[in-house]
């Protein structure tokens, strides 16, 4: 093996990747070396390589945590995965283990927690340094670039509509239909929601009643929480807002039924005033939803292996990134883009 890897790496905030040839990490104690076969571009990873956020990660690092490979190395004392075994390396990278929330099964806000592609090196490289304990397993069936999409945008989803407790027959909102989103609409569908889906662009509106929403809404066009209103009679019983922008937000809290939940999953910088008198006066909770669990990726990952959910991908190579990135930043990127390594 040679020790050296082509990698994508921020440098600076902000600043176009620089593609690179990075040394090849070693498995320590408890580590493994993944292969890379395939890296899903979350919107995410454009918001890591901007600084968007109060905490930023260290300079320089390499993002990516949709990274689907092999294991090629196996560090001292690892039990829990097998050389040659497809894995993923998600966001959550590593957690405690022990803390009140690992131990209450929500190792997704452990205070110990390290993130991939933000304080753990992720997937825009030929290999990638993960921790057995927390790396997703890959269902036979399932290939590396399907895969990808489903252990971010596709957990994420999933996670985020169990906890708008909307139960089947029920009317869904997902607001943002694009890497998220188109994911949601199906998980949605999949688990007896109604689903009505919003976004600025006609073509992603398009695509969603494509994958099975009864309704459409574009967000520009006229009163949108009225036409939301009218078509569910009355506000949706859950809404999950992908959207990276706080104006779907503000909409969002006002399109949910009187003592329904709005989950929030997006993440564009900033804040977004809550109409106080409409959410007490009609019990509205309003809720923050991050990742998923190990096990809410197992079962994410059980609805792509049973072929009831499918990321629509558009494969590309890592020299592409920084044009991938821009595009995403205009909303020019149907679904998912998909990076391949040979
Ligand atoms: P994406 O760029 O693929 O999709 C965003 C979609 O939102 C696009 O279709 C765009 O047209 C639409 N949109 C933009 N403005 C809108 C508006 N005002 N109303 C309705 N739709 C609008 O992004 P993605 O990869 O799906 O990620 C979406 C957001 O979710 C990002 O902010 C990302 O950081 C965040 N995210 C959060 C978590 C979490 O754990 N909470 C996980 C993954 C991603
Ligand atoms: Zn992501
Ligand atoms: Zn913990």
């Amino acid at each position: 093996m040679k020790n050296t890897m082509q990698a994508a790496v921020v440098e600076q905030f902000g600043k176009p990747l620089v593609i690179k040839e990075i040394p090849l990490p070693s498995p320590g104690p408890g580590q493994i070396l993944v292969k890379t076969e395939a890296c899903g571009v979350c919107h995410t990873d454009l918001h890591a390589a901007r600084g968007d956020w109060p905490v930023k990660p260290a300079l320089p690092f390499v993002p990516g945590h949709e990274g689907i490979g092999v294991v090629v190395g196996i560090g001292a004392g690892v039990t829990e995965v097998n050389m040659g075994d497809r894995v993923g390396v998600p966001w959550l990278y590593s957690a405690c283990g022990h803390c009140e929330h690992c131990l209450a099964a929500w190792e997704t806000v452990c205070a110990e927690a390290e993130f991939g592609g933000y304080t753990k090196n992720g997937g825009f490289a030929e290999y990638i340094l993960a921790d057995p304990r927390y790396v997703a397993h890959i269902p036979a069936g399932l290939s590396a670039t399907s895969a990808a999409p489903i252990i971010c945008a596709g957990v994420t989803s999933y996670k985020g509509i169990k906890e708008c407790k909307a139960q089947p027959g029920e009317w869904l909102a997902v607001s943002g239909i694009g890497g998220l989103g188109h994911l949601a609409v199906q998980y949605g569908k999949a688990m007896g929601l109604r689903v009505c889906a919003i976004d600025i662009d006609d073509d992603k509106l398009e695509h969603a009643r494509l994958l099975g929403a009864e309704a459409v809404i574009n967000a520009r066009v006229g009163d949108p929480v009225a036409r939301l209103r009218e078509i569910t009679g009355g506000g949706a019983h859950g809404v999950l807002i992908t959207a990276p922008s706080l104006e779907a937000f503000h909409q969002g809290v006002a399109m949910t039924r009187k003592r329904g939940t709005c989950v929030l999953v997006g993440l564009p910088p900033g804040e977004f005033p809550t109409p106080l008198f409409d959410v007490v006066a009609n019990c509205i909770t309003i809720r923050g939803s991050f990742v998923g669990t190990r096990k809410d990726m197992a079962e994410a990952l059980a609805f792509a292996a049973a072929g009831k959910v499918k990321a629509d991908i558009e494969l590309q190579p890592l020299a592409s990134i920084n044009h991938v990135f821009e595009r995403l930043e205009h909303g020019d990127v149907p679904s998912r883009v998909v990076l391949t390594f040979v």
